[in-house]
């Protein structure tokens, strides 16, 4: 009975037409759903050239953005020794190397001074693309040693803010991150030096919650996500619907949570001019008086204490 058994080929997948458009040419642009060129896109500071949508930059093309020419990058070996030895659904080991294998950095920050329009700043520029910009003891000490470097040149600092917050493989010690900054830029401010935070898409969690809110001025990009917990956390814990734009640059604006919403092509001559209103100078450190009163600071625990009558 051979006839019956037939020997066919089994039906082959059809073959992937190739394209002959080289991969990374174009992009699709979430904002308005047109075809852009990354060469364009580039030119234009990553900002959508049709509807001015906002792409992620990464801490190099920040820094390229922010300065004048070159910088000077500090910190660069810093790298975090995974003190718990942490392991969620992969090992914090492997995550530290896939994020630096994706950005070339050791963590999720880059430090550096050089010239804003010829004012010369401390830069802390984030990187969303290492392990969500999470901050941990790394990016807490590379910052605050940028604060300290800024306080012993008398120059002021800008933070560039683009985080998930902070990094929970670190547990405790991610979280004193925040008190260290904090206590960093209290110094600053004692040293009459100013600070730019400049929050971009997305500032959430333990960055929203200490350094990013704490500027002088607080610069956002348009429509960046800026929050503490995400919008759907918020809505099952009030049990209300969220209104439209919440958590959003212009939404925080109109509420007078931040100063500014600026455009990524104006952002440069907005913080250099707000850095020269603040006293800092073209092509010399800020060379603001020292306070005029050498008492110590104002003890908070003097403000807040209340002798309670004991009770009869
Ligand atoms: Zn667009």
């Amino acid at each position: 009975m051979a006839w019956f058994k037939k020997t066919r080929k089994k039906i082959a997948a059809a073959e992937k037409p190739t394209s002959r458009v080289p991969e990374g040419l174009m992009v699709k642009c979430p904002g308005c759903a047109q075809i852009l060129y990354n060469k364009d896109l580039t030119t234009n500071l990553n900002v959508c050239p049709k509807c001015a949508h906002h792409f992620r930059l990464t801490a190099a093309e920040r820094l390229r953005m922010l300065f004048d020419d070159s910088w000077v990058e500090y910190d660069s070996g810093l790298a975090s020794t995974d003190p718990l030895g942490f392991t969620d659904t992969k090992q914090y080991k492997a995550r530290l190397k896939a994020g630096a294998e994706a950005t070339g950095l050791k963590d999720a920050v880059v430090t550096a001074s050089g010239t804003i329009d010829g004012v010369r700043t401390m830069v802390a520029a984030m990187e969303y693309e290492f392990i969500g910009g999470s901050m941990g003891v790394v990016v807490g000490e590379k910052i605050a040693r940028s604060i300290e470097r800024a306080i012993d040149e008398r120059c002021p600092v800008v933070i560039v803010c683009c985080s998930g917050g902070a990094r929970m493989m670190e547990g405790a010690l991610s979280l004193m991150q925040m008190a260290k900054i904090c206590g960093g830029l209290a110094r600053l401010d004692r040293e009459r030096l100013p600070y730019i935070s400049v929050l971009t898409d997305p500032t959430t969690g333990g960055v929203t919650a200490s350094f990013a809110m704490l500027g002088d001025l607080n610069i956002a990009e348009p429509k960046a996500l800026i929050g503490f917990a995400g919008p759907r956390v918020i809505e099952q814990t009030i049990r209300q619907k969220l209104p439209e734009g919440f958590q959003r640059s212009e939404f925080l604006l109109e509420k007078g949570m931040i100063d500014l919403v600026v455009d990524r092509r104006d952002m440069r001559s907005v913080i250099a001019n707000a850095l020269r209103f603040m006293g800092a100078k073209r092509n010399e450190p800020v060379t603001l008086p020292a306070p005029a009163s050498t008492a110590p600071p104002v003890d908070i625990v003097d403000v807040v204490d209340v002798v309670i009558p004991p009770s009869t």
